[in-house]
């Protein structure tokens, strides 16, 4: 069984659909990079895993805990309640734009939620946020506040808060694309790291040499549907599919 199966998932925004069955299987400590045109509904598809977005139907399973959709009428149904907490704990979201609370320091923004929603006692919780904030290029930096740090800084702080909740699923979501280019690299760098300590990911991404070099498995979307899965040679070779 894979960690995260997603079987039959449809989402539509005011009665356009954006998600048309989508099916994915990602296995425990492979790389799946997402790639596909514009408005071909990849952050949406990240954002019905996290259940950010309400699906219209389907069925999402994370390490063994389903949660099934369906349209009921007009009452939408989310199956089990406790499933989608459990999900949520599960899995950690890195966004394009890092979304760090400005008001507190790298460590604070990567202490916060250990503490607050897991009740990490705060001693434990500044040990593995410097620990983390080291793993990810910024040991010395832990009392800088976001706006002293560079995007490139600031999305590795982000990538280490979602670590500190100890996800079994990390989701990125074009990490690398509100960068400078000089800073791209330094980010795919910390991606390139997990990928080789076995944490399984799901990346959207255009940095198609990154896909190659450390994919698993290449997934095109494209209008909503997968049109192409397979290695990254295979599908990224393949000229008939749009993969940006
Ligand atoms: P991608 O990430 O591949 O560029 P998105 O998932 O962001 O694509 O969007 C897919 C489609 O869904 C687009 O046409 C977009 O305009 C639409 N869409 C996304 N989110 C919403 C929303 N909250 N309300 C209405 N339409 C949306
Ligand atoms: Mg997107």
């Amino acid at each position: 069984m894979s960690l995260l199966e997603i079987r039959g998932l449809t989402k539509a925004f005011a009665g356009v659909t954006v998600l048309e069955g989508v099916d994915l299987d990602v296995d425990a400590g492979s790389v799946t990079v997402l790639v596909g045109p514009s408005g071909s509904g990849k952050s949406t598809l990240l954002r019905c895993v996290n259940h950010l977005e309400t699906p219209d139907a389907g069925t999402i399973s994370v390490d063994g805990s389903l949660v099934a959709y369906r349209r009921d009428g007009d009452v939408l149904r989310e199956l089990p309640e406790r499933a989608i907490a459990a999900q949520r704990r599960a899995i950690g979201m890195v966004f394009q734009q890092f979304q760090l609370f400005g008001h507190m320091t790298a460590l604070a923004n990567v202490i916060e939620a250990p503490i607050g929603v897991l009740g990490v006692p705060r001693r434990e919780a500044l040990a593995r946020g410097r620990t983390l904030l080291a793993r990810v290029g910024l040991e010395g930096r832990e009392d800088a506040y976001p706006r002293q740090l560079s995007g490139g800084q600031q999305q590795r702080v982000a990538i280490a808060r979602a670590l500190a909740m100890e996800p079994t699923l990390m989701l990125f979501d074009e990490p690398t694309s509100a960068l400078d280019p000089a800073l791209v690299g330094e980010v795919l760098e910390v991606l390139r790291d997990l990928a080789a300590g076995g944490t399984t990911m799901v990346v959207v991404t255009h940095e198609i040499a990154f896909a190659r070099e450390v994919a698993d498995t290449v997934v095109v979307l494209d209008g909503g549907r997968i049109v192409r899965s397979g290695p990254p040679a295979e599908v990224l070779d393949d000229g008939s599919v749009r993969v940006a």
